[in-house]
């Protein structure tokens, strides 16, 4: 087993692997920029050193200083986290090269999961369904406009190197692919340094369901059922539960062997979700993998009782997975909220400041995974999360009791957070029938709130 391990990361995160490795009585080192310099969950690792200024290119996306903090701190691994260079292949690859284990998986199956028409391909292969689209990338406006006319309109143009929403765009008709397909494309490029496009059918109101994936290096790939993330603004996910509402039996069994297959078929180990949409008809289409552990990934832990972190660190270690397949049983029902220091009432915009006061719900079933407290001031430069707030119930009517009357005695003053907004969204019908669909919040929601 390791013996020390650096957290390439952040906040919420870094906190959580800190946490993880004090159980397994593995010592951590922590890295921090100029802006997070005095936070209090440093404190919580054995040390910690600066590795730059406050802005993340200068910091936590800089590898050689990442790598310098790795070789003063002695560590044996390098946990990334989410965000920053969590899928970044190269850092991957250099992180071994000079010694120091990556808790993920190889570079090789993180670049060819992480393109997403690769993705597809490789999908496709593993005879898992996707979305009808375009055969691979789309090499000129002819090509678009013959692939578009077999998927049908409207379609929606992806790029292969995205994330985040960026680079993606809805064409309605012939006449609006061609300006969406340039706008794409320029977009990818800037953003992901690759223009590279494909078609797929845009899916009427989809769901956004995840299955969670846990693989050794011995070729154990173990799934831990799926995740519901279908309360989104502007693709940002603010609401995320397991098990999914609604979902027939039939349709969870066949994603989750899908996954695994997909998986097993890159030679994958450590943590990865696959994302898939699922359609009116209970119909699911493979969208892409994520090579990492995931922000929501809590309420999949909830409900397996198994931790994905520490799971994380002893299959990177080299060690075969504790469980098989037919020890996961999944029970209960658990929701998390993304708690931003944004303001729901100014479009979202982000609220960073000092925390006056804060004062964090308990009980029964109730879990805050948070960097944030009293005193604390967000910083400006990084995403705006302050917390996830995780309940865990027997049944999903009582997670959702437990989770609004969480929401409201959440107290956080001096700057806004999106808890009012959350627990808005968890007293509307739509929420307790399980129909919310990915566009919801934008099309029904925030209209009918009218703010
Ligand atoms: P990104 O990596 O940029 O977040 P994804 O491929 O994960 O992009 O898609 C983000 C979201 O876009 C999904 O959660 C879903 O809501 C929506 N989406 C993706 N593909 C389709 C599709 N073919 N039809 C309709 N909506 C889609």
């Amino acid at each position: 087993m390791f013996e020390r391990i650096l957290i390439a990361n952040r906040g919420e995160i870094a906190l959580r692997v800190i946490r993880a490795c004090k159980e397994l009585g593995i010592g951590t080192v922590a890295v921090f920029s100029e802006a997070d310099r005095g936070a209090q969950y440093l404190e919580l690792a054995d040390q910690a050193f600066c590795i730059g200024t406050a802005k993340s290119a200068d910091s936590y996306l800089k590898i050689d200083q990442i790598i310098a903090a790795a070789e003063a701190g002695n560590v044996d691994a390098i946990h990334p986290g989410y965000g920053f260079l969590a899928e970044n292949s190269h850092f991957n690859e250099v992180c071994r090269s000079c010694d120091f284990e990556f808790i993920g998986p190889s570079p090789d199956a993180m670049e060819k999961l992480g393109d997403k028409a690769q993705a597809r391909a490789m999908a496709i292969a593993a005879d898992v369904p996707v979305v009808p689209g375009s055969p691979g990338l789309i090499e000129s406006h002819e090509a678009a406009v013959e692939a578009a006319k077999k998927i049908g309109y409207p379609v929606l143009i992806k790029a292969t190197a995205g994330g985040g929403g960026k680079g993606m765009r809805v064409a309605m008709d012939e006449a609006s692919l061609q300006t969406s397909l340039s706008q794409a494309q320029t977009e990818a490029k800037a953003a992901f340094g690759n223009g590279g496009v494909y078609l797929e059918r845009f899916i009427d109101r989809p769901r956004h369901v995840e299955v969670q994936i846990i693989a050794d290096k011995h070729g154990n790939v173990v799934h831990l059922g799926e995740r519901d993330c279908s309360v989104q603004r502007r693709h940002q996910k603010l609401v995320e539960e397991s098990p999914s509402p609604r979902l027939p039996k039939k349709t969870r069994d066949a994603m989750c062997e899908a996954a695994v297959r997909l998986v097993k078929s890159a030679n994958y180990f450590n943590a990865a979700t696959v994302e898939f949409i699922v359609d009116q008809n209970d119909d699911f289409y493979f969208i892409e993998v994520n090579a990492r552990i995931q922000v929501e990934h809590p309420v999949t832990e909830m409900v397996t009782g198994i931790d994905l972190i520490k799971t994380q660190i002893l299959v990177a270690a080299g060690e075969v997975l504790p469980f098989k397949q037919s020890d996961i049983k999944p029970r209960g029902a658990s929701i998390e909220c993304r708690i931003n220091a944004e303001d729901p009432d100014k479009n979202f915009q982000p609220c960073p400041g000092k925390i006056q006061a804060m004062y964090v719900p308990g009980g029964m079933g109730v879990r805050f995974d948070s960097h944030a407290h009293t005193g604390y001031t967000v910083p400006p430069h990084y995403d705006s999360m302050i917390g996830k707030l995780i309940v865990y119930r027997p049944t999903r009517k009582e997670a959702i009791a437990t989770m609004r009357r969480c929401l409201a005695e959440l107290r956080v003053t001096g700057i806004k957070t999106t808890a009012g907004f959350q627990s808005e969204v968890l007293a509307q019908p739509e929420f307790a029938d399980g129909t919310v669909d990915t566009k919801w919040v934008e099309r029904e929601f925030l209209p009918r709130r009218g703010k």
